[in-house]
């Protein structure tokens, strides 16, 4: 691998470009256009119930699952959010309604109904899949909504039998009937409302600030990503054959980008064998390791630490790896020697980098690495810029924040700015469906002087496509160059490799999981005791950071650690809870009121220390 640098800083990918996005392809189609070499291998099963689906199965489930939510009245282009956890069952429900041309939100299953309610007011979902078990919190939730838009709030629901022996409740409608085969099949659904440039899936994230924003990633955005890793020495998974299939557990929650897309999508796209565990237990997760014998692991840091450390952990856990591949949140590089100990020197450590708006991946290490130590290389067609506080390109080895963009952006920018006729209709004609400019994804280089294009290639595109009605925070994010400023501090080195060193931008990653202080504040500012509140992360050897709150009292007031805590651990997930409060006398904040959140961290680790 080499350093790919450009005059002007921009390290490039060193992977040649891929150019063969004129396959126009939905996610659906991209999956299931293979499926005939591996229709009787098992596409996904469940470690603890044991429910398993072949490909061919699952083919027949997905499309009579999109049928009965197209019978039912939902359109192309609606809102389907899933609350449920890791089981076979989320392949029919993603692909089933992708078919049908919804758009899927996939929400954490243990969220709370306040939390469950800020999701769906600003995702506008028009319909629900989730268990039995999680009705009543869902129906808390809309209590919520309809108390605060003091109207009816409308949602329908579709139940998920999994492991319950709770009747479903007779307002909501039945999963296992609408994956039955039709007596009277709608055929064909109608696929030409689906474009690639449509949004498929709107996962949350609080991106550098603020609360947690709908990521509208298109088809296109997918399968960009999905061709990017698709390239030799960077693909870790082998599509699979009549006598090969590599076994990928499924114990990253398929709500997080790096489980839907990595495992999920990219997964049942080359065939493999996905064992899902509905949350991740020690013994359940080792049993797959060694009795599926599973062959590529994905995995979050936190998993990482674990396999190192667990006493039950033998060399035999390992011997049917080829990749472990580590990402989501930093790894130190003693979780790596630890876990080098039981691994055969066929197995290789790999790390990647990214984030729920790139789509998700931007780095990857190359599969001759074996180590922790680099988030690895920009993936095909990627493009990084590393930005100093100064506003200046670092240069090799210099830290700075890290800008992504696939140069599509350049190319429309460059043919609005292409006065000359000639040029504009060159390039129009290098594309075949003109009428398609406007999603049109190419790489031009003019020479001025002569009034000629010198190169035209398509470039793929894989950063999303704003956030979901908010504009200004898009804007806040990709700038005019188009470049994703991801709040990440990192460095490039001289071999072209990436490393990261610090999370500039307010967010607290804990298990690897998103946590936005600015959701923390605002639940401690509704109590009544509290004037201000400020929440940083501070590091845990566990879970990676963990959330801290500064709190300035009211006047006179009496309020404990322990009422706050508990304040804010009713109303969030388990893993946002805070690990205690610190009452001050002053919260720094800028001349532009933003709170000095790194002030506060320092402040907080010298006393500390
Ligand atoms: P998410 O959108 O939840 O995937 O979070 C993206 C953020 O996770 C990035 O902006 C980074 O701060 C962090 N992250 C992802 N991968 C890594 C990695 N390999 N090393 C360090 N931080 C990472």
């Amino acid at each position: 691998y080499n350093l790919n640098v450009t005059s002007c800083g921009i390290i490039k990918s060193s992977f040649p470009d891929i150019s063969e996005l004129d396959r126009r392809v939905t996610i659906d189609k991209y999956i299931w256009q293979n499926v005939d070499n591996w229709k009787n291998h098992i596409a996904i099963d469940c470690a603890v119930t044991g429910q398993k689906y072949t490909y061919s199965q699952l083919r027949v489930l997905c499309e009579n699952f999109a049928e009965s939510l197209l019978k039912q009245g939902f359109r192309p282009g609606d809102i389907l959010s899933v609350m449920l956890p890791n089981m076979p069952d989320y392949a029919v429900i993603v692909l089933g309604a992708i078919e049908a041309g919804l758009v899927v939100s996939p929400m954490n299953p243990i969220y709370t109904s306040y939390e469950l309610a800020y999701q769906l007011e600003d995702n506008d979902a028009v319909v629900i899949v989730t268990l039995v078990d999680y009705v009543a919190k869902l129906n808390a939730a809309k209590k919520l909504i309809e108390s605060k838009k003091k109207k009816l709030y409308k949602l329908r629901t579709i139940v998920v039998n999994y492991d319950s022996y709770t009747e479903r409740p007779s307002d909501t409608l039945d999963f296992t009937e609408m994956i039955v085969e039709s007596a009277k099949p709608l055929k064909k659904i109608q696929h030409t409302s689906v474009i690639i440039e449509n949004t498929v899936f709107l996962p949350y994230s609080s991106g550098t600030t603020g609360l947690p924003k709908g990521v509208q990633l298109t088809h296109r955005n997918i399968i960009s990503n999905l061709l990017q890793m698709d390239y030799p020495g960077l693909r870790h998974l082998i599509p699979a054959t009549k006598n090969f299939q590599d076994v990928i557990p499924g114990i990253l929650p398929f709500y997080h980008c790096y489980g839907l897309i990595l495992i999920l999508i990219r997964g049942l796209s080359m065939g493999c064998r996905i064992v899902t565990l509905p949350k991740f237990e020690i013994n359940a997760f080792l049993s797959v390791l060694k009795n599926y014998r599973t062959t590529v692991l994905y995995a979050v840091p936190p998993i990482i630490t674990i396999l190192g450390r667990h006493p039950t952990i033998k060399k035999d856990h390992f011997s049917s790896l080829r990749f472990i591949v580590s990402g989501a949140g930093p790894i130190t590089s003693s979780d790596g020697e630890r876990i080098s100990k039981f691994i055969n020197d066929k197995v290789r450590l790999l790390q990647g980098y990214g984030l729920t708006e790139t789509g998700p991946l931007i780095t990857l290490s190359p599969e001759n690495e074996n180590n922790f130590s680099s988030i690895g290389v920009p993936i095909c067609n990627t493009w990084i810029k590393i930005v100093k506080e100064d506003g200046r390109v670092a240069s090799i080895g210099e830290h700075g924040e890290i800008w992504v963009k696939g140069p599509q952006f350049l190319t429309i920018l460059l043919l609005k700015e292409i006065t000359t006729e000639k040029i504009k209709e060159q390039a129009i004609s290098c594309w075949r469906l003109k009428d398609d400019l406007k999603h049109f994804i190419a790489h031009v280089f003019l020479d001025q002087k002569k009034n000629e294009i010198i190169e035209f290639s398509y470039i793929l595109n894989n950063v999303m496509k704003g956030y979901y009605k908010k504009p200004e925070m898009t804007k806040e994010v990709i700038d005019d160059g188009k470049y994703l400023h991801t709040g990440d501090l990192g460095y490039c080195d001289k071999n072209g490799k990436f490393y990261i060193v610090d999370r500039i931008k307010e967010l607290i990653k804990v298990q690897g999981f998103q946590v936005a202080p600015a959701e923390l504040e605002a639940i401690l500012r509704s109590h009544p005791d509290v004037e201000e509140a400020a929440v940083v992360g501070i590091s845990d050897e566990k879970t990676g950071e963990k959330p801290l709150a500064f709190i300035l009292k009211n006047n006179f007031s009496n309020v404990t650690e322990r009422e706050l805590l508990d304040f804010v651990a009713h109303r969030v997930a388990p893993f946002k809870k805070l690990s205690g409060i610190v009452f001050t006398n002053s919260i720094p904040k800028s001349q532009s009121g933003k709170i000095l959140r790194r002030k506060l961290k320092e402040n907080f680790s010298s006393q500390n220390k």
